[in-house]
């Protein structure tokens, strides 16, 4: 419990160090591009500038960096009396729904409760209710031409100031810890290259949440079901017993999808099918439709429905098809739930530091459920960061420090 209260204090200590960090990030131009996607990695320069200024700033703090061709950076803190390894993640690009570059960063030093007027937009108390939380404290927004890129330089400016914090506090415990900071996740390839055969740790903590106190533990089960359909067609003036059409046997797959279990119709933790795309003619059709489950035998459920619809109409069109099936990404839960220690740690460490910490599931994947494929626990931690990807995006330092502190919780844990 003393070490607790230490943690507390010298996070309140680091504050200046966090909150520099984190403004000097956001002044680099990060933004990925998702028309590079697959040509080029990171898809932009300026990511790999900022990689690239992360390995000096590991450096000098002392660590083992890594940067190979990944373009992931890896930093490698020994350990300090402490047996096993636990890892941290953050992603430095950011989003382009909006302008994300030439960011200047705009700081409320202390936050009174009324309106905050940006150039062009403004954010309301009314609207943004967790504001009244930080009344009194600093508030971090852009200037209201840019997004602040909170997503997720924040995240990078907590894993950081951990690492300077353990660095200059010798006399903490801890086990290897190994962080990663990724390029191009906003565009979804944040982990398509990763140097899995170095890293130690089977847990790895994203810090790439949002609102103060919230935990990301599971995720949807995706899969991607490919149809590819082949008919038979002839004149049509003599079509009677021989044209077996290949669109219409498709149509007929797209309306055989409960359309009461779609996206539109579903929330919570309701799974769906959806018809993401149909092309074809009476010859060649093809269709993919995308299944979402929180729970993975109830996916498995979905495609063996799916593969029964298909050949149902296989049989009444008198079609060829083929079907494969592609499982995208699984519910990190099922990896959480097998290592209970990844939960636990931010359930025990919350509870000591006094912080409300609230588990939430997204209708969505992330990173963190690309490890999971690979055996890694990964729960998504919170940055603090509010209208992520817009310009009315703002941060709360102090959930930065609260986020900090359960970093450092979470180490003590596994210490
Ligand atoms: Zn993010």
């Amino acid at each position: 419990m003393e070490l607790f209260k230490g943690i507390i204090c010298s996070v309140m200590e680091c504050r200046k160090a966090l909150l520099d960090r984190f403004i000097r990030y956001t002044a680099f131009d990060t933004m990925s591009d998702p028309s590079q996607d697959g040509k080029r990695r990171p898809t932009t320069e300026g990511q790999e500038k900022l990689l690239l200024s992360l390995c000096d700033e590991l450096s000098s703090l002392g660590l083992d960096v890594y940067y190979g061709a990944e373009k992931v950076v890896m930093g490698t803190l020994d350990a300090n009396g402490a047996e096993g390894a636990v890892a941290f993640m953050a992603h430095v690009d950011t989003a382009d729904a909006v302008k994300g570059n030439g960011v200047k960063a705009n700081v409320i030093e202390s936050y009174d409760g009324s309106e905050i007027v940006l150039s062009g937009v403004s954010i309301s108390p009314e609207k943004d209710t967790d504001l009244s939380r930080y009344i009194g404290s600093e508030i971090i927004t852009s200037d209201g031409t840019t997004l602040l890129g909170s997503d997720d330089k924040a995240g990078v400016a907590i894993i950081m100031t951990a690492l300077e914090y353990l660095v200059s506090h010798k006399e903490i415990r801890h086990p290897r810890i190994e962080v990663f900071f990724t390029p191009d996740e906003e565009i979804g390839a944040g982990v398509d290259e990763f140097p899995y055969e170095r890293m130690k740790a089977k847990v790895c903590y994203t810090v790439d949440g949002e609102a103060e106190g919230e935990i990301e533990t599971e995720c949807f089960n995706a899969a991607r079901v490919d149809i590819k359909i082949s008919g038979d067609v002839c004149h049509l003036g003599s079509g009677r017993g021989k044209i077996h059409n290949a669109a219409l046997a498709a149509s007929a797959i797209a309306v055989s999808l409960p359309s009461s279990e779609s996206p539109e119709a579903t929330d919570g933790h309701f799974g769906y099918y959806t018809l993401d795309s149909i092309k074809g003619n009476m010859e060649k059709a093809e269709l993919s439709i995308l299944l979402r489950d929180f729970d993975m035998e109830s996916l498995e459920r979905r495609i063996e429905a799916v593969r029964r619809s298909v050949s149902a109409v296989e049989a009444l069109h008198s079609v060829r098809t083929d079907v494969s099936v592609k499982v995208q990404y699984r519910n990190m839960k099922s990896v959480n739930d097998a290592d209970p220690r990844a939960m636990d740690a931010i359930r025990r460490s919350a509870g000591k530091l006094g912080i409300d910490i609230k588990e939430k599931a997204i209708r969505g994947g992330t990173d963190g459920a690309r490890l999971a494929e690979h055996g890694i626990a990964s729960p998504n931690i919170y940055t603090g960061g509010h209208n992520l990807h817009s310009l009315t995006e703002w941060v709360a330092l102090r959930a930065m420090e609260s986020s900090l502190s359960l970093v450092l919780g979470i180490i003590k844990e596994y210490s």
